[in-house]
């Protein structure tokens, strides 16, 4: 059965009646541009057709019902005690959500509702983004103003990780979550927040690649990572490493301890390989578009310093199979996924081959998700 079908019938099973609502909101995965985006720079993610969904039904009053498919429990409370600490871990995002709709003016009403998808938790996929957003937009669509911009109800729910949850993430996941396009990936301006739709091309399918490595050291070595690119930065004369160039780089070497030269480069030179894959998808060159990947790949290993054994080793048995135009790590680092562009023909060789070839280097048991890019958030009356 979907995910989608589970829902609501799990909503018929406990409710004992007809859900009204349901809204929906994916996972991503960036194809490029790692770590640029503290940097005033570009990324470019796509929505996965993994997501999350919500079965609501409105209530005449104030109380607020939540059943999690995913944790087998329930939360019940009222719009009033959003923040009661004995409410179960779990539904602190949902929550979250509601939580910034009422401290907006939004008059939630109380419902019934049921959520569950299928975003691996914690593996960097962004299952938390995809539940604030899948929550503003039934929240949205319940106080009548499920028209928001989609970029705003993104805004919203990173203002939830930042201020609820005290999460300090960047723009990427809720954007790509709440903005996403069939078919195309999303350049983000993670300075102006604009954004552009890119079309990728036919026949390639994007391969996720989970290490099973858990994600160690990444909230220290991120933190580091933050304070030696302001730093570095700073004796660049410049506002972020988005307006340093080479040159300029190059020009102030002797300035720059080796690690903070090092760092630069790579914010510098992915910036420029996130718009030279922009260009290369738009005009369908996908051996062009993979190199890149790849060569972000090694700036990440060797220049900033963020991968580890395991995305070492699957994305070089990954850009060994045939079909595959690129693979790198992505997300912070330290363990978690890396993405691959597979022409669509490859992919189930490409699966069968990648899973025991890495099983037999590292002993881990990889998950493998093949996508195309989806839509974005939206919310349905039933
Ligand atoms: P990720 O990298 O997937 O975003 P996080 O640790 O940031 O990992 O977020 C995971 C949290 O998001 C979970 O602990 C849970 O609170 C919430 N969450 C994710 N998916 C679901 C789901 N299907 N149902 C309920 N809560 C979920
Ligand atoms: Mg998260």
């Amino acid at each position: 059965m979907s995910v989608r079908d589970n829902v609501l019938n799990k909503f018929r099973e406990h409710f004992k009646a007809e859900p009204t609502l349901l809204a929906r909101a994916p996972g991503r995965v960036n194809l490029i541009g790692e770590h640029t985006d503290y940097n005033d720079g570009f990324v470019l993610p796509a929505a996965i057709d993994r997501a999350v969904y919500v079965a609501a039904r409105p209530r005449a009053d104030w109380m607020i019902t939540l059943v999690s498919v995913d944790f087998k429990a329930h939360a019940s409370f009222d719009v009033d005690h959003l923040d009661d600490p004995d409410l179960p871990p779990w539904s602190k995002y949902p929550r979250g959500a509601l939580w910034w709709l009422l401290q907006e003016g939004y008059d939630v009403p109380g419902f019934d509702a049921v959520i569950g998808g299928n975003i691996p938790l914690g593996s960097g996929l962004s299952s938390s983004a995809a539940v604030e957003v899948v929550m503003l937009e039934l929240g949205l669509m319940m106080t009548g103003y499920a028209d928001m911009p989609q970029v705003d109800k993104a805004l919203a729910g990173v203002e939830v990780e930042h201020q609820f949850i005290g999460m300090p993430c960047g723009v990427m996941d809720q954007m790509a979550s709440a903005m996403g396009v069939p078919g195309h990936a999303l350049l983000i301006d993670c300075r102006s927040l604009e954004t552009q739709e890119v079309p990728m091309p036919d026949g390639v399918s994007i391969v996720i690649m989970d290490t099973a490595k858990r994600r160690g050291l990444v909230d220290s070595e991120y933190a580091l990572r933050r304070e030696q690119c302001e730093i570095a930065s700073e004796r660049l004369g410049v506002a972020a490493l988005r307006d340093a160039t080479i040159p300029q780089l190059e020009g102030a070497k002797n300035r720059l301890e080796d690690v903070l030269y090092r760092r630069a480069r790579h914010i510098i030179t992915e910036n420029t390989r996130v718009l030279a894959t922009v260009a290369a998808l738009r005009t369908g060159k996908l051996a062009e578009a993979g190199q890149l990947l790849r060569q972000s790949h090694i700036s990440l290993r060797d220049d900033y310093q963020v991968s580890c054994t395991e995305l070492d080793v699957i994305s070089e048995i990954a850009n060994a199979q045939p079909g595959c135009y690129g693979a790198r790590m992505t997300g912070a680092g330290f363990g978690g996924c890396a993405v691959a562009l597979v022409e669509n023909s490859a992919v189930e060789a490409f699966v069968q081959a990648v899973v025991p070839a890495y099983t037999a280097r590292t002993g881990l048991k990889p998950e493998l998700y093949v996508t195309q890019a989806c839509a974005g958030s939206g919310v349905e009356k039933l």
